[in-house]
């Protein structure tokens, strides 16, 4: 197999939401692309991991995502159920846009409570949804101490470069996608993180390639763009993605 292919790395993507949801699984062991499916919630867990601990490249994460949560505060007592079984924690998180403003305290609430029991646990990795709330989200890892046995990567972050330099000195990784590299302001926030903190997303289905539904494999253009932006060639910046994933999962 083309190894431009293998060895990718799609850490944030809502395998459960595509209509092949079971053949991408498949497909993502086929060309070897390393891939986090991530929930929206809990009640997705049991199915998602069930069709995804067998294999080699693709893993599940325990969700309860910020956007939902207000409308669903049942399911909390579900999410601490599976949380034994999970390694992996999302989508979690904050979201202040618009839209989900007026959630925000039940938000929080739910967000306290899974970093509560995530300190608690240890050893898990999640991957956290902070739209227009860098800051919310950075001072609770703090107040929970979340990061001292746990990792933390940043989904799709749109803070500050100085919010960025405070996650990172939280020890916290960034899961980077395309879309990032559209406007110049993004672009300019993703050339400060530390290049060691770096891996690779696409959200699939929520972002586009062309007409379709981004699907794991299309992360290949985050790394384009990557390779672009660091100026470094694409071997050598696939295999630092590779290593930062490593390092994540192993330190
Ligand atoms: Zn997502």
């Amino acid at each position: 197999m083309n190894s431009e292919v293998t060895g990718l790395v799609d850490f944030h993507c809502h395998l459960d939401l595509y209509p092949d949801f079971e053949a991408l699984i498949q497909e993502c062991e086929e060309q070897q692309v390393f891939t986090l499916g991530v929930t929206t919630t809990p009640d997705a867990w049991p199915r998602n991991h069930a069709l995804t601990k067998g294999t080699r490249h693709v893993r599940s994460a325990l969700g309860i995502h910020p956007q939902l949560v207000a409308s669903r505060p049942s399911e909390v007592e579900a999410w601490d159920r599976y949380l034994p079984e999970a390694r992996y924690i999302g989508e979690v998180g904050l979201d202040s846009g618009p839209e989900h403003f007026n959630t925000l305290g039940a938000q929080k609430d739910v967000f306290a409570h899974v970093l509560e029991r995530c300190a608690r646990a240890g050893a898990k990795v999640l991957t956290v949804h902070s739209v227009r709330s860098a800051t919310a989200v950075l001072d609770m890892l703090e107040e929970y101490a979340v990061t001292n046995n746990n990792r933390v990567v940043f989904h799709w972050f749109t803070g500050s470069a100085r919010e960025a330099a405070r996650a990172a000195e939280l020890g916290c990784y960034f899961s980077v996608n395309e879309w990032m590299f559209k406007k110049e302001s993004r672009r300019a926030v993703v050339a400060k993180l530390p290049v060691d903190r770096i891996i690779t997303e696409t959200d699939g289905p929520f972002t586009k390639t062309g007409d379709r539904p981004a699907r794991p494999r299309d992360v290949s253009s985050a790394v384009d763009e990557l390779c672009q932006l660091i100026r470094v060639g694409r071997s050598e910046m696939a295999t630092t993605i590779r290593r930062n994933l490593r390092t994540l999962l192993t330190e």
